[in-house]
This record gives structure tokens, sequence and C-alpha cells, in this order.
């Protein structure tokens, strides 16, 4: 193992520093280690970034789905139209609910959910669509709301990868009756593990406060006898701890500079892959939808070099890669044994599967590294693509 860090480009890496372990350390030294201050401040921090009227913590973005999606009342029985290329917790907190997810395809040009193809989707027994923000480029909010609406259906967003993104200068997160984010170490902003949900809908934010916390019918600081409470709902507990919420707030500080720096790099690598015939990248802007960058990916053309060896060749030059996502989630082995769905269902995603890779371009790739990683992709791309 080389210890030359000029050798190594991974894919994420967390930025953390002084503030960071200061914000941790007072949080140690302090009386309170979960559901206090700080969790508070997080969730206000993030209501002024996004505009959101409410943020609530969560344990994690898939916890804080599957709050979203019990609070609006999905139950066995009931359908949630989902992306087929996403990761697998937008189908999880459907299924977690006793839902079927019903999957939906892919656009070529953007890699999120077609709104002709949910419109197809709906049935009598649909309850919600989850819409992806895929790798934080925004879905056609104005198409799918307009959608949903005259269905009468909620929209729940999963931008999980999209923070800091935005569809006509609104934030993501804001368009749905609930939007859903992760703060996973490779995600814009970390928690260690960690997540936030907003709502416009305050009724639908106090649900999710109380189911996120066991089914309190009070919450702490609402109780007059401390320790008295009576339980009124069945909730989990799916709370963030004290320590995971400072960190939140200096990350919250500092995400302003990531995005910028995500947005450079990606722009750069972007230009520099437009050049090589026949590979699709996917684009940081799409009508009024904005990326949040969350990585760079690209689609090789169909007949061209291999995925797996292709990454596996770019690994070993040192540049870290990712797969978003690996499997088409209606064809993995769970869904597929579940409910038998067919590949020539989601001819998009899975050739996204098959043939995607992501670039890292997160704020620890510099410049020399955006020109590392375009120089071996060039020239791997341009062998594999000769044999
Ligand atoms: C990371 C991610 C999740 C899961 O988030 P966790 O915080 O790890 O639970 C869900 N959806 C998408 C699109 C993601 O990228």
């Amino acid at each position: 193992m080389s210890t030359d860090s000029e050798r190594e480009i991974p894919f994420g890496r967390p930025q953390l520093g002084e503030q960071e372990r200061a914000a941790v350390a007072a949080v140690l030294s302090g009386p309170i280690l979960t559901h206090g201050p700080k969790g508070a401040e997080f969730e206000d921090v993030f209501a002024r970034f996004t505009s959101a009227a409410h943020a609530v913590t969560t344990s994690n973005c898939t916890t804080a789905l599957h709050l979203a999606l019990w609070a609006l009342g999905v139950r066995s029985g009931d359908e949630v139209i989902v992306p087929a290329m996403t990761h697998v917790a937008s189908a999880h907190a459907a299924e977690h609910c006793g839902a079927k997810p019903v999957f939906v395809d892919v656009d070529s040009a953007t890699g999120n959910i077609n709104p002709e193809l949910v419109a197809a989707a709906v049935t009598a027994r649909t309850k919600a669509i989850m819409v992806v923000h895929f790798v934080g480029l925004p879905c056609d909010m104005t198409a799918l709301m307009s959608l949903a609406d005259s269905r009468g259906l909620p929209v729940v967003e999963d931008c999980a990868a999209a923070l800091g993104a935005g569809f006509g200068g609104r934030h993501v997160g804001t368009f749905g009756r609930a939007g859903c984010f992760s703060f996973y170490p490779t995600k814009h902003i970390t928690t260690m593990e960690g997540g936030m949900l907003v709502s416009g809908d305050a009724p639908l934010a106090a649900r999710v406060r109380k189911l996120r916390a066991f089914g309190y019918n009070k919450a702490l600081n609402e109780r007059t006898v401390p320790g008295v409470y009576d339980v009124d709902a069945l909730g989990h507990n799916f709370r963030m701890s004290e320590g995971a919420a400072a960190i939140g707030v200096c990350q919250m500080a500092r995400l302003p500079q990531f995005l910028e720096t995500r947005a450079r790099n990606a722009a750069t690598l972007r230009e520099g892959l437009s050049t090589l015939p026949g590979l699709r990248v996917l684009p940081a802007r799409h009508g009024p939808a904005c990326s949040s960058n969350f990585c760079v990916n690209v689609v090789l053309p169909d007949g061209g070099p291999d995925r797996d060896e292709f990454l596996m060749s770019l690994q070993r030059d040192g540049v870290g890669t990712s797969v978003h996502y690996p499997v088409a989630l209606p064809l993995s082995a769970y869904y597929r044994g579940k409910y038998g769905w067919q590949a020539e269902q989601f001819p998009e995603a899975s050739r996204m599967a098959r043939q995607s890779l992501s670039l890292p371009c997160a704020p620890h790739v510099g410049e020399r590294d955006c020109q590392r990683i375009l120089e071996t992709f060039s020239q791997h791309y341009r062998r594999q693509g000769e044999s």
C-alpha cells in the first residue's frame, strides 16, 4: 500500500476538522446527549437553508423516508410509485409500511423518474409517489406535481443526494409533502449517520416528530411533571444524537463552500468528458433543474467498454469511483423474488445498472486531481473502446 496521498483519489472523503471535533467535545462534556438544543439548532439552520417551514432530524434518511410514508397513512395493501434506478432505501421505506413499491423506469437524459410512466402506473391503490433527485439533479417537478395534484396523491422527495439542488430556484424537498435528506459520510454534509425531514405541512411534521420518538404524547419540554407522559401512537426511536447534530451545525456553515467546489470540479470533469465519442455524461442542468453535483455520472456506450473492467482499471490507477446503482431495484434478488418484475419493463434502468459509473467531484478533489481523473479516464476509454 502506498502512503502517497497523490496516488489515491477516493470517491468520497468527509470534510471534518477542528470545529466539528470541538463541537462534539462540547456535547460530550455537557449534560444532554440526545434530543436537546443542538438538534433544535440543526433543524433551524437546515430549515433556513432550504426555506422549508419545518425540519425534523432523524437517525438517517431511510428512517426519514419511512416516517414520511407512514405519517402520510401508507399501509398494507397500498402502492407507492418509486423509480427503478435509485438507492434501495427509497423502496424499502414503502415496503416497511407494508405497501408495494410500484417501479417505474427512468429518463435516459437525466436518470430521473419518467413522469409519463408515472401517470401510467397510477392505480386505485396508489397512495403516494416517491421521487428521487438522481445523484443531485432535480426531477421535473412541474410535470410531477401537476400530475400528483390532479390525482390527489402526496409526493415524497428523496433528496438524499440533492442537498443544495434547486428547481426553478426553489430548493428540492419543498415541492412535495415531505423531503428527506441524508448525512451519510459520502453525502454533501455528514453527521456520520443522520437524516432530516423537511415539510411545509405543520401537522405532518408534528406527526413525524412524535413517531420518531416512541409515540409519546408529550415531548421532553412539554411535560409539566418530569417523566410523566402517555403514549398515543406506535412510534419508533429514530432520533439523532446531540453529537451528530453538533457536527451537522458545523457542516451547514461550510456547505456553501462545499457546493461551490463541487460545482467547479463537476464542470471541469463534464467539459473534459464531453469530448469522448459515444459517452453519455449526465448534465448539471436540465431546464429549470440545477444539480447539487453529488458526482459526475456517465453511461458507457452500448457495445463499449465493460463497465466493471473499466472501473477496475480506473481503481488500479488510483481513481476511486462509485456505481449509482449496480442493480435496477425491481430486478434485485429481493424485489424480483417477491414481485416478479422483468428486465424488459425497465430498459433504461437496466442499461444504467450495467453501463454507468460515477466519478468523484466532492471537496476533497483538487484541480490537479480533476486533470488526473480526466487523463486516466480518457486513456482507458480510448484503449478499451478499441478492443
Ligand atoms: C444515501 C441515500 C439514501 C439512504 O440514506 P441513509 O442516510 O444512508 O439512510 C437514500 N436514498 C438515496 C437516493 C441515497 O443516495
